[in-house]
């Protein structure tokens, strides 16, 4: 699985789909660029979103609000006090990790504790910081690059990840030691020396103001000296609150802070939606998986606002409508599953939430968040703003409450409804990044052609979704036939669809192959056939099998193709 992970990310590299950003420079961790076949793929994934929630409905509009986000918007929102995650360092390895995302330990048949090392030397080193500085005594041998620490018992944590421990054996007869076990290890060493959990916020801090913030602080510092460490914190802080801003962790609340403009200029009432996509930051405390988890990254979001009596039923509605988006697009349904949020893992706020989930090669992953946040986006704005995102119902005596029946169908049961509410908001939050890499998860076939040559890849991406619609192939060496080509190629390129023209001396399989490989579904071939009669052959990627069309005919041909799967939407 990891070998096919690691062919799918040496695929985007070779083909011009992801780079290292700034690889001239060494590269920056976490950090990449999307190259021409990646950027038509985002692209292709954020259009299919957008027709779906805004152009094919007359209930959602669009919005584009700044990154840089004021303090006071995300005070109110509760992330400047709570976007955090727990935070764990390791004392042997240095590795820093969340361990809500980190696995349990693992032992060996007699129930010790393997650690593994990069290589042998580190694993020598270690054996040493262990001796010298974690626990000294500590029964142990090393073989190659495996520590391995003999363990008298390990208690299992209760449900709240309180009360575990591992008790060590050690040399020489020593008093045992004891350590506090939370249920978690390092992940890539198994690695049971850690220090407490804290909290640490996500959010990237910097400062709107032509003056160097770290002047102001020096400056603070050296006028407070006599202070405590404490007061001087609190003195620079406040120094510096006017100008802070932070770049948008999320870009919801820059919808919340509009409701009411929308509401006003578009003259919306609930149910209705305001959709936004846009780059949103984290400094995350793990960077993983190439384009999984990065600091910075898109997101495709859906505030959906309703009255609080129709709000189960939207949130119903909404998981089912964009699981269905994740389905449509899928080779391997399969490998997608909706995962609700146990009460435990869910904000103090909402009432439900649901991820989508895809099975990547290191095991499932969060792709979407779907949420019923209740009311509280709103009244947080209005409580630190005033501002006026009531709505007033026109028709208060009309009233009439969506609510699902015992037989699972959907009545409307005559209530008493208020005449003025804060709506409700059922959120869709979904990763265009992390979209476009379960997509080309799903795609990365390897076809064994079972002639003795390694496997060639396929990928096997939904049409619409395809960087390059179509390639257009003149046969090797017939230069007349490179005007037709032409031809072709720019009546498919006015349909707005990325064509190139493949000319070089290869042969035509070849090329075939080379398209196959990066997912291109269209090849069309001008030979000499097309001279007599002005036909060409249009070759599917996932058959292989061929037609033969009138030239002009190509457009028409493919748009049926791309356009089935939309017209199926349509219907839903
Ligand atoms: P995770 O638990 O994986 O950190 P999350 O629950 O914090 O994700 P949300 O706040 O619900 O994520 O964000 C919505 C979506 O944004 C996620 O489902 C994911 O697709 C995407 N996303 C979140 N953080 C990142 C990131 N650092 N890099 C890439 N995509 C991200």
């Amino acid at each position: 699985m990891a070998q096919k992970f690691r062919a799918l990310l040496d695929l985007c590299r070779r083909r011009g789909f992801l780079y290292q950003s700034a690889e001239i420079y060494g590269g920056l961790r976490g950090a990449y660029d999307y190259g021409p076949l990646g950027v038509e793929l985002k692209k292709n994934i954020l259009n299919s979103w957008w027709r779906r929630h805004v152009y094919y409905r007359d209930d959602v509009v669009g919005l584009d609000t700044s990154i840089i986000t004021p303090h006071p918007v995300l005070k109110a929102s509760g992330h400047v006090d709570e976007f955090t995650d727990l935070l764990v360092d390791c004392n042997l390895t240095k590795e820093r990790f969340r361990p809500d995302k980190a696995p349990e330990i693992k032992l060996d048949k007699h129930g010790n504790i393997p650690i593994i090392a990069p290589d042998k030397t580190t694993a020598l080193e270690w054996k040493e910081i262990l001796e010298k500085q974690i626990i000294p005594n500590v029964k142990m041998s090393v073989e190659g690059n495996r520590i391995l620490i003999y363990a008298k018992e390990v208690n299992l944590p209760d449900a709240d990840g309180q009360n575990g421990s591992i008790t060590f054996e050690m040399w020489n007869e020593q008093p045992s030691v004891q350590l506090a076990y939370h249920g978690y290890v390092e992940p890539n060493t198994n690695s049971p020396f850690l220090t407490d959990s804290r909290p640490f916020n996500l959010m990237f801090k910097t400062f709107l103001d032509p003056i160097d913030p770290i002047e102001r602080v020096i400056q603070t510092t050296l006028d407070n000296a006599e202070q405590s460490k404490a007061t001087i914190r609190q003195t620079v802080d406040d120094q510096l609150k006017p100008s802070t801003v932070f770049l948008r962790p999320e870009t919801a609340q820059g919808v919340f802070v509009n409701f009411e403009q929308i509401v006003r200029t578009m003259k919306k009432t609930p149910p209705f939606g305001i959709a936004q996509v846009g780059k949103s930051f984290r400094n995350e405390i793990r960077l993983e998986h190439g384009i999984f988890r990065t600091p910075e990254f898109e997101q495709m979001e859906l505030e959906y606002f309703v009255s609080p009596w129709e709000a189960t039923h939207y949130f119903e509605y909404w998981r089912k409508e964009r699981y269905n988006w994740w389905l449509e697009h899928a080779c391997h349904p399969e490998n997608f599953r909706q995962r609700d949020h146990t009460s435990k893992e869910m904000a103090h706020y909402a009432t439900g939430c649901t991820d989508v989930e895809y099975l990547f090669p290191w095991g499932w992953g969060e792709i979407e968040g779907v949420a019923h946040r209740g009311g509280y986006d709103l009244a947080q704005h209005i409580k630190n703003t005033g501002a006026n995102f009531e709505i007033t119902d026109a028709n208060p005596s009309l009233s009439e409450r969506v609510q699902k029946a015992g037989n699972g169908n959907v009545d409307l049961i005559p209530t008493e409804k208020p005449a003025k509410y804060i709506p409700n908001v059922i959120e869709s939050s979904c990763g265009l990044n992390r979209a476009m890499l379960a997509y080309l998860c799903d795609a990365f076939h390897e076809v064994d052609e079972g002639n003795g040559k390694p496997p060639r890849t396929v990928l096997r991406l939904d049409p619409r979704l395809a960087p390059i619609k179509c390639a257009v192939m003149p046969l090797v060496g017939k230069p007349e036939l490179n005007s037709l080509s032409e031809k072709v190629a720019k009546t498919l390129r006015r349909k707005g669809w990325y064509t190139v023209v493949e000319s070089q001396k290869l042969k035509i399989g070849k090329r075939y192959y080379r398209h196959d490989e990066i997912g291109t579904p269209w090849c069309v071939t001008v030979d000499y056939q097309s001279l007599e009669d002005d036909t060409v052959t249009i070759r599917d990627r996932d058959t292989g099998n061929q037609e033969r069309v009138h030239w002009k005919e190509v457009n028409h041909v493919i748009d049926g193709k791309l356009m089935k799967g939309e017209a199926d939407n349509l219907l839903v």
